[in-house]
């Protein structure tokens, strides 16, 4: 489909630019002025901005780069402690708030304790609290224990984390990656033999062509944006793959440009494909067929440096025209058009996100990408590759450091041999198979550091059910949230208050989604009674190993952490003396400017996808807001969405015609798992494809994961309207 609203829709411009200063207007602009453009790592998405380049550059060291989605983030962080008086209410009240609620309730800024059987948290201190989380798991068998992390956190920290959990007894330590970019690590690793992305962003700079695959990075990575119009700006193209038209990659009026500004807008994408939700894998065998039609593969460069391509190709030829427009509802015009385009260009880098992670077959969406950028080359030379879209700030670094349930055997003895201790080997459990342990009433104690994980698990009555039945919990976090007062049970729990990135004791690392890691100095002084996490982690190591040999108290200095992770953690080699040399660096063997894979055989592997079930007659998937990070919901009404509230229901127009909805009309959407009331709204998409928001709509997704990720399909979720 070519775009055939363009004066319509736009992202960006002058309401944003307005939004973004009332925000930091409400901040107060001294205090958001510090936190923007001190050195500290941007806490919001893993594009790469800040760190010792400042706040508000980016790696190229462009400033001013203003981003909305940064500036939220801040506004969070800067607000007053949460007044004593507001714990004296009852669980059932807190629990009526919304997330933007309890975002809004400001900064935790004492330890709380549910007792069991409580109805309510009390403020308590410090030294109980620890002691009291020691004794909780000192009488927990540590194989009846999970400890989860957002992306939120610092290197050091997770660090820290994981080695606690092991050292202590459990391998089950997992990250919000099980519920985001794990199929990327997966699909990658059979193909290229990693599981990052193959690009720095001055890649981004020389390509002639960018996809834009299942993301809407115009809400989620506002930066990136930038470069999409840049590589317009050149002559280049962008070509978005998504089942939604988002208004934001159609036109964007970019801030930084008054020609953009005063034009209404700049067009992004060149070509926008709307397959149906679910039928990339047919799109992406589609394009291929094309490819080979035209002749444009890279001959050389599969025969050099590629394995599989004779079995790729004979799949290819028995998948028919006809199968591939009727599963995609694209017809194959549209399709052999983008091929063309991709045909004719040089240098093409594939971005996606979790359009493409959170389906059943996410693994297989990935490899299906994979074989698309080999068949041309793309992969291993400079303005060319492979770009996941990460989500949060250092979630690749959490996983890079060892915060998931099965690292090399290789880290397993560095760290052995680093602290003379001995770990086992059995595999962790991931999230999902953590909760689902919990909810077989497996899991006595867990340590969740970050994030919401009951508001971000599918199924929000299983998570509410699992989650309840973790007898202890101890949360670390910045402030409250949803699934701080949801899915507590009647055993106890605790909730510690951690610093900012921006307020930490002493610098620490995160690593963006191009493989480059920064320094964040911290150092910003808010609130008296909060703590880095590395030293509560460390107190609580105190009690809870009194007699172990590694040096947790030395850990509460960020640079004896780093100096470990060094040594055990391959690549990682610079963070030594990170501090010092104030030199932040791209991991080795991790950005490919030539072909050189890392499979056992060093070549790329062609992957045979097979095409996925065929999808339900009304699909959901679960989309994220403007105003809105992860779980976190900052407004409540989307603005790139026709100011769409949070219970809004997505629907193609003929289907409406078709149930017999009316624009605005209160409808029940229902799944096998749950129902969701909400307000039907008209949208650009196509036949048979349903958007809601997450994470309310959790309550229409399943538990099933994708068997090689472990990732549930947040994506595609059979639905039907309820009469
Ligand atoms: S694009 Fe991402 S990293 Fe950059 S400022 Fe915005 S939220 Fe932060």
């Amino acid at each position: 489909m070519t775009i055939d609203d363009r004066p319509r829709i736009v992202g960006g411009g002058p309401k944003k630019l307005l939004y973004t200063v009332d925000t930091i207007r409400r901040m107060g602009v001294g205090k958001a002025a510090k936190a923007l453009t001190a050195h500290n790592t941007c806490k919001a998405c893993a594009y790469g901005m800040g760190g010792q380049k400042g706040g508000m550059t980016n790696e190229l060291g462009e400033f001013p780069s203003v981003c909305n989605k940064s500036v939220q983030a801040q506004s969070t962080d800067i607000q007053p402690a949460i007044p004593n008086e507001a714990f004296l209410h009852p669980l059932s009240d807190l629990q009526q708030l919304s997330g933007r609620e309890m975002e809004k309730l400001g900064r935790l800024n004492t330890p709380l304790f549910k007792a069991a059987g409580a109805d309510r948290y009390e403020p308590v201190n410090w030294d109980f609290a620890i002691a009291h989380a020691a004794a909780q798991l000192k009488v927990t068998d540590p194989n009846r224990s999970f400890f989860y992390s957002s992306g939120r956190s610092s290197n050091e920290a997770g660090f820290v984390f994981q080695l606690l959990a092991r050292v202590w007894g459990t391998n089950n330590v997992n990250n919000c990656s099980y519920y985001c970019h794990q199929a990327t690590s997966e699909g990658l690793a059979t193909t290229i033999g990693k599981g990052t992305a193959t690009v720095e962003l001055e890649d981004l700079t020389g390509a002639d062509l960018i996809f834009v695959i299942g993301a809407n990075p115009s809400s989620n990575h506002p930066r990136f944006i930038h470069m999409l119009k840049h590589c317009r700006d050149r002559g280049g193209d962008v070509i978005v793959i998504n089942p939604a038209k988002e208004p934001g990659l159609v036109k964007f009026a970019v801030p930084k440009s008054p020609t953009s500004m005063l034009s209404g807008g700049t067009e992004i994408a060149s070509d926008y494909l709307q397959p149906r939700i679910g039928s990339d894998i047919a799109l992406f065998k589609g394009l291929m067929k094309a490819v080979l039609a035209i002749g444009a593969e890279d001959r050389s460069f599969i025969a050099q440096h590629t394995a599989d391509f004779e079995a790729l190709r004979a799949d290819l030829e028995v998948v028919s025209w006809e199968e591939i427009e009727t599963i995609t509802g694209l017809s194959r015009t549209a399709i052999e058009r983008v091929a063309t385009r991709y045909a004719n260009r040089q240098n093409v880098v594939f971005a996606w996100g979790m359009g493409m992670t959170h389906h059943l077959h996410g693994v297989e969406n990935v490899e299906a990408i994979a074989n698309l950028a080999l068949l041309r080359g793309m992969i291993g030379k400079r303005y060319s590759g492979l770009l996941p879209l990460r989500g949060h700030s250092n979630v690749q670094g959490i996983g890079t450091i060892g915060v998931k349930p099965v690292v090399s055997e290789q880290v397993f003895v560095a760290m052995e041999q680093a602290f003379g201790v001995k770990l086992g080997r059995a595999k962790g459990l991931d999230t999902m198979a953590g909760l689902e342990a919990a909810a077989r009433g497996e899991i006595d104690s867990a340590v969740i550091m970050g994030g919401n994980l009951w508001g971000a698990t599918p199924d929000t009555a299983f998570a509410s059910r699992a989650m309840a039945a973790i007898g202890f919990k101890l949360f670390l976090t910045t402030t409250l949230n949803r699934g701080h007062v949801h899915g507590l049970g009647a055993g106890e729990v605790l909730i510690l208050p951690v610093t900012a990135r921006d307020e930490e004791w002493s610098p620490t690392t995160q690593e963006s989604m191009f493989n480059f890691v920064r320094l964040s100095d911290g150092g910003i002084e808010r609130l008296d009674n909060v703590r880095p996490e590395t030293v509560i982690l460390c107190d609580l190591a105190k009690l809870l190993l009194p007699d172990s040999p590694v040096p947790f108290e030395r850990f509460k200095e960020h640079r004896q952490v780093r100096e470990v992770i060094a040594k055990v953690v391959p690549g990682l080699e610079q963070l030594a003396d990170i501090d010092v040399a104030k030199r932040e660096f791209h991991i080795k063997h991790r950005v490919m400017h030539t072909p050189e894979f890392s499979t056992r055989d060093g070549k790329a592997h062609f992957v045979v996808t097979p095409l996925p079930k065929a999808a339900a007659p009304l699909t959901l998937a679960t989309v994220r807001s403007e105003g809105q990070f992860n779980t976190i919901i900052y407004e409540e009404q989307d603005s790139y969405r026709l100011k769409a509230g949070r219970d809004a229901i997505f629907l193609n127009r003929e289907d409406m015609a078709a149930f017999g909805v009316r624009d605005g009309q209160r409808v029940t959407l229902a799944s096998d798992t749950g129902r969701m009331e909400g307000t039907a709204m008209a949208f650009d998409l196509p036949r048979g494809s349903a958007l809601a928001y997450y994470p309310e709509a959790n309550v229409l997704c399943g538990t099933a994961v994708d068997p090689r990720s472990k990732t549930p399909a947040f994506k595609s979720v059979p639905v039907w309207i309820e009469a």
